[in-house]
């Protein structure tokens, strides 16, 4: 656990998380069809929306319905790529963001490369930067 949560779900909404290939395997055995849950966007297969809310999100209870099965970015998640800058960053919308400190990035880095050479975005064993100012 990298962070405070307060599961406002905000994140939830009008996201297409990008899956990896892990992630939609994953998903499949808990028998969803990837048909109903992913979306092709921007070159990747992507988290499928529905009226502004992603697939698996309980409108009622504003809980994700495969939470210990969801995909790798929205455990990450504040924690982003900066794909313009190659950089491990925080994304300021989440309303917690401000508990993601600089040990959480490095925790978080190496997790992060491996989806991001899964994806292709990175070779193998490259890492994306840690923003300027860290201590490592
Ligand atoms: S937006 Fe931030 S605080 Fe809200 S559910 Fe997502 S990660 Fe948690
Ligand atoms: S899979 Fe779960 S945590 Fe991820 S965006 Fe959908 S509802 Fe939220």
């Amino acid at each position: 656990m990298y962070m405070i949560c307060i599961c406002c779900a905000k994140c939830c909404f009008d996201t297409e998380m990008i899956l990896t290939r892990s992630d939609i395997l994953r998903i499949a055995k808990l028998g969803y069809s990837p048909d109903d849950f992913t979306v092709k966007s921007g070159g990747f297969i992507r988290l499928k929306n529905v009226n502004g809310a992603c697939f698996f999100l309980d409108r009622e209870t504003l809980r994700c319905k495969i939470y210990n099965s969801r995909p790798i970015g929205c455990r990450l998640y504040p924690i982003i790529y900066d794909v313009e800058r190659n950089v491990i960053t925080v994304d300021k919308e989440c309303p917690m963001h401000w508990t993601v400190g600089e040990n959480d990035l490095i925790r978080a880095r190496p997790v992060l490369a491996r989806i991001l050479w899964e994806l292709g975005i990175l070779r193998p064993g490259e890492l994306p930067k840690l923003p300027k100012g860290s201590n490592s």
